[in-house]
């Protein structure tokens, strides 16, 4: 047996896993991961503009956007940008999980409990015996009533915990586990004394606290739960990755870095290069930070006009423009080898998986697989391919949903693992290394 170790990449795939575990650990939500991305943008010279600005831009500028602090378009404007078109890599910020609810405080028997919605599709049994903690934000009383004062939080320690039925008190979940949203996802917070009024401000208040505000400042919340565990690696030679939100921030994380390197280079190639990052795919996208909306294609044409272009050399650059749309594929689970397509077997740590379907769920056609393989040869980067078995309908990303508004070859791929939608998916150590170098290339170009 070869051991991981003795490969010639391991040292820096797992010095960029690495970096992906810390990336993973300081965005618990969209909000923290596009507030850590601009961090990281803004540190290697990228200029942060407002959609309010008029713009002129040049080759051998960068930027980014924030749409809604929870999604993202940054560019770097290479050579001759308007006739070699965009080169777009797209991936969503947004991970499944519980959503609290405004009247948030629901009490039964001395306990305090916390009232949310399930956002996205989670396997809402992982999120039983483990501390949770709570992150995302929060809007303060301003000056201007169209325009409350946001603030990001991350409680970043244990504060809930949603326990299990005992095994002698009827849980029949070994045989077969039926999960009822309204009355058995209710996370607990606190107990209560036996004399003690419900405080249903008690959250609010715990707010204030954590933001050093008056507690009256305090007008709405969006927060939602994460896993208070850190990520970590597992197994034999760290071969895994275990961690929460792998599916999609692994995928932002690969193109930021790829972004960010290319911007570093002497040359920066030719096109516009764009990194695309989208909210509430888990939900379907349809919002204004979502890929079903029109910010990008506004972006893009703004990026375009400030070039000097007009509205026809913009819809014209489509023509030499490439699309990938990055988000996380499913590997073969050895415990269950028959839930995959018998010829198509995606693994960890061989690489990034193109992901097609004749239904159009994934955008990938037969032009750009091949265009993505290519890449990946160039870039000495191993490449799988995932279809559903016939009798299973499957996922879908933002790469069917962008194509169709912005008209370009689109391939949708991403890295194999276990576990999707898990508070902890299972991933390999080698693939974010494989993923950033195929998408360097990409942006290189
Ligand atoms: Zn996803």
């Amino acid at each position: 047996m070869t051991r991981l170790t003795e490969l010639s990449i391991y040292p820096e795939a797992k010095l960029t896993a690495n970096e992906l575990l810390d990336f993973l650990s300081a965005s618990p939500t969209a909000w923290q991961a596009v507030a850590r991305a601009e961090e990281e943008l803004q540190a290697a010279g990228f200029i942060r503009y407002e959609q309010a600005e008029k713009l002129s831009l040049k080759t051998g500028d960068k930027g980014y956007f924030v749409q809604n602090g929870s999604a993202l378009l940054a560019f770097q404007i290479g050579r001759d940008p308007l006739k070699q078109g965009f080169r777009i890599f797209g991936a969503h910020s947004d991970s499944p999980a519980l959503k609290l609810k405004p009247q948030v405080i629901s009490p039964s028997e001395g306990v305090n409990r916390l009232a949310v919605e399930v956002y996205g599709g989670p396997l809402l049994n992982t999120f039983f015996d483990r501390p949770l903690s709570l992150a995302g934000r929060v809007s303060l009383k301003s000056d201007n009533p169209l325009k409350p004062q946001v603030r990001l939080v991350d409680f970043k320690r244990p504060l809930l915990i949603l326990p299990n039925l005992a095994i002698h008190m009827g849980n029949t979940s070994n045989e077969g586990l039926k999960i009822e949203r309204q009355k058995d996802i209710l996370p607990f917070i606190s107990l209560q004394g036996e004399n003690d009024e419900v405080d249903h401000d008690l959250l609010r208040k715990l707010l204030a606290e954590e933001l050093d505000v008056d507690f009256d400042t305090i007008l709405d919340y969006e927060l939602l739960t994460y896993e208070a565990a850190p990520p970590s690696f597992c197994g034999l030679d760290d071969c895994f990755i275990s961690a929460g939100r792998l599916d999609n921030l692994s995928m932002f994380k690969a193109g930021l870095d790829a972004l960010i390197h290319n911007g570093q280079a002497e040359d920066p190639g030719t096109g516009i290069k764009v990194l695309l990052i989208t909210d509430n795919e888990e939900v379907g996208s349809r919002t204004k930070q979502g890929a079903a909306g029109l910010f990008a294609r506004d972006l893009l044409e703004r990026l375009a006009l400030a070039l000097g272009a007009d509205r026809a050399d913009f819809l014209a650059s489509f023509a030499n423009s490439f699309m990938i749309s990055a988000d996380l594929a499913h590997a073969v689970h050895p415990n269950y080898p028959e839930k995959a397509d018998p010829g198509h077997r995606p693994r960890l740590n061989q690489g990034p998986v193109i992901k097609q379907a004749a239904s159009q769920s994934y955008s990938s056609d037969a032009y750009s697989s091949s265009a993505f393989r290519q890449l990946a040869t160039a870039a000495g980067v191993p490449c799988q391919t995932f279809v559903n078995r016939s009798d299973l309908r499957g996922g879908s990303t933002i790469g069917p949903i962008s194509s169709a508004l912005l008209p370009m070859p689109t391939v949708d791929c991403g890295n194999a693992i276990w576990g999707m939608h898990s508070i902890r998916e299972t991933g390999g150590v080698l693939d974010p290394y494989y993923m950033e170098q195929l998408v360097r290339y990409f942006y290189s170009l």
